[in-house]
């Protein structure tokens, strides 16, 4: 069955008990044990709860993992993955990363003896030689964020067999929709179900699929011991925007392609960040690996001043943190997600203080576009100035 169909078809998405068409909220934290000696299979909601049993199964199965988890956010699922490692362990990792990850992974971990090297993981020569003999794990994004480097997962995986190591790939920019990481060797596949999964902006959730049943076992004992679950109203609503992703991403993505092309052709704009631009250096490695370029897309418009005028003037994108939902996002990463960067060390990376990211939603494209292309021409502002000065006279 094609992947559009076993999003709505996959076991999970009837009620086992009743039929009803949508898995209920088990709104319980606990289950009545009938006989003591023969525990049933759910006996407190932290362990295990039917509606969010019914999402981690889903994901399991859309990422080709073994098992599925649930977590209250993306963070929540990243750090409990993150306590499969000990003391003495060290990760490499990709150094175009999420900021909460990166925070984590630098001051977090190492106070538990847990050391992670950054290093640019498009090159697969610094990967390996950053692997030392305490290496556990390669943990990279792709592509990344926000100038969509492409990560070659394969590489990385052949890497990390030779070594014994685990790869963990944070999938949230393309999901299982686009990419499937397990498929290409990976091992642990991780989301911020807030963004594209959920979809909506109306959740934080986080999910994680596992390729192999030991790491599956070992990873339902952190689920479990360190708490950290998705709620019963989150699990449901995860799932449910989980329904019509497929839907979203092509409609979101198709947008995606004609406004980076049209941007990319603007002279105003410096430079357009988007893997499906023939241009991008990461556009055949993604064409190779994942079956579309996904719905974010990054452009440079050379200042600060510029991307003030722009983010005042624009009409229908929020400008907020986040991304993937059905309303079109638009980001400022030298204030938002990488503000905590040195300017330098944002800089070397192309997060200019010009650079703008567009997570690209539902909206009609042309009415996106045209939105967009008045902000930075910076005619709605000499609208909005004749209308004001039509209305003293
Ligand atoms: C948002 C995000 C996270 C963190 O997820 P939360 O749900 O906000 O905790 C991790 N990785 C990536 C790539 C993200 O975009």
């Amino acid at each position: 069955m094609k992947f559009e169909t076993r999003l709505l078809h996959n076991g999970n998405e009837i009620d086992p008990i009743t039929g009803a068409a949508s898995i209920p909220l088990y709104q319980a934290s606990t289950f009545h044990q009938a006989d003591v000696d023969q525990p049933g299979v759910y006996d407190y909601a932290r362990s295990g709860n039917p509606t969010r049993h019914a999402l981690e199964e889903t994901i399991a199965q859309l990422e080709g993992g073994c098992r599925g988890f649930a977590f209250a956010s993306g963070m929540a699922a990243i750090s409990s993955t993150l306590f499969l490692f000990s003391t003495g362990d060290h990760l490499v990792v990709s150094n175009d990363l999420y900021g909460g990850t990166f925070r984590v992974l630098t001051e977090v971990l190492p106070r538990m003896g847990i050391e992670a090297d950054f290093v640019d993981t498009t090159d697969l020569a610094a990967v390996e030689a950053a692997v030392k003999p305490h290496t556990r794990a390669i943990y990279v994004e792709t592509p990344s964020n926000p100038t969509l480097k492409v990560t070659d997962l394969r590489g990385i995986a052949e890497i990390a067999q030779r070594h014994g190591l685990l790869t963990v790939v944070d999938n949230t920019f393309l999901t299982p929709y686009f990419q499937r990481p397990l498929e290409l060797g990976a091992d642990i596949v991780i989301h911020s179900a807030t963004k594209f999964i959920g979809g909506h902006s109306d959740v934080v959730s986080g999910l994680v699929a596992v390729k192999d049943v030991d790491v599956a076992n070992r990873l339902y004992g952190l689920q479990n011991a360190l708490g950290a679950v998705l709620g019963v109203q989150d699990s449901w609503l995860t799932m449910r925007g989980l329904k019509t992703l497929a839907t979203r991403m092509e409609a979101a993505t198709a947008s995606a392609e004609r406004i980076a092309k049209a941007l990319s052709r603007h002279p105003q704009v410096k430079h357009v960040y988007y893997t499906g631009l023939p241009d991008h250096p990461g556009h055949q490695l993604q064409a190779s690996q994942a079956s579309g370029h996904g719905a974010v897309l990054s452009f440079d418009l050379g200042s600060g001043e510029k991307v003030r005028e722009v983010l005042s003037q624009v009409k229908l994108p929020l400008v907020a943190v986040s991304l993937g939902a059905v309303e079109s996002i638009l980001s400022y990463p030298a204030r938002m997600s990488h503000a905590a960067m040195p300017r330098s060390e944002r800089e070397v990376r192309g997060v200019t203080e010009g650079l703008l990211r567009l997570s690209v939603g539902l909206e009609d494209a042309g009415d996106l576009l045209e939105d967009l292309e008045q902000a930075i021409d910076g005619r709605r502002f000499v609208s909005i100035a004749s209308e004001w000065r039509a209305s003293i006279v």
